[in-house]
């Protein structure tokens, strides 16, 4: 199996980079984030200081995530109910950056993130994925981008879904969040040693995708099935 680690901030276009070229290549992709998103939302709705990493335990086992392809999508699935929009919401980033600083939350899901590379070719996506889950990962990429330009395209996002956060709001969170998954103990943010370091600070979506494509063709010899 193949597998393509690919790590970085909140903003920088992991998951729509990673999404495309894994369609490019037939492979499957697995967005990690909504995953901890997930925990995060259950987390919020039980009531839990999500700060808290005892109340954070307590709601562990009594969790019933799923992690489904319809489609060919990643959704997700929260005690049987289909919760991928709601995890987006800007509440449920920081809940699920909370949480994920806690090792017994991380403990929790790495058999579940190796589970999917060991039956699929994938394209996985996070901030720990070259370093701690797949460190055999065929190719490791860290994309990153100023935090100026990270708020402003997922501003522009959260606009598109009729979320009214300011700019300010928006960049400061992501500062906020950049800091906590930076400075954490439990698996920071950090590029991999052997890791491709590729800022898309100045490159298009468009070139961001065939940047990573090119990368990965070189070192797997993997053939697109899709333009
Ligand atoms: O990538 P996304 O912004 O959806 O991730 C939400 C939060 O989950 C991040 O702020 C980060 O704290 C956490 N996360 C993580 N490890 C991963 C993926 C996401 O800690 N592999």
């Amino acid at each position: 199996m193949i597998s393509i680690a690919i790590d970085g901030p909140s903003g920088a276009g992991k998951s729509t980079v990673a999404r495309s070229a894994a369609k490019r290549f037939g492979f499957v992709y697995v967005d990690t984030g909504a995953i901890y998103r997930t925990i995060g939302l259950a987390a919020m709705n039980a009531g839990a200081d999500t700060k808290d990493p005892t109340a954070v335990e307590a709601v562990l086992p009594t969790l019933n995530i799923e992690l489904k392809y319809i489609d060919g999508e990643q959704r997700m699935f929260l005690d049987g109910k289909d919760v991928s929009k709601e995890i987006r919401l800007p509440e449920v980033s920081m809940c699920a950056s909370n949480v994920s600083a806690m090792q017994h939350v991380r403990d929790y899901l790495t058999d579940m993130q190796r589970d999917l590379a060991r039956k699929h070719n994938v394209i996985m996506d996070g901030r720990d994925i070259g370093t701690v889950i797949l460190p055999n990962a065929d190719l490791k990429i860290f994309l990153t981008a100023s935090a100026e330009a990270r708020a402003q395209r997922r501003w522009k996002e959260l606009q598109a879904k009729g979320i009214t956060d300011s700019f300010e709001e928006v960049l400061a969170d992501m500062k906020k969040r950049d800091e906590q998954d930076t400075e954490r103990k439990a698996a920071p943010l950090v590029a991999a040693a052997d890791a491709v370091l590729l800022d898309t600070g100045s490159l298009t979506l468009e070139e961001s995708i065939d940047a990573v494509c090119r990368l990965i063709a070189e070192r797997t010899g993997a053939k697109a099935v899709t333009a």
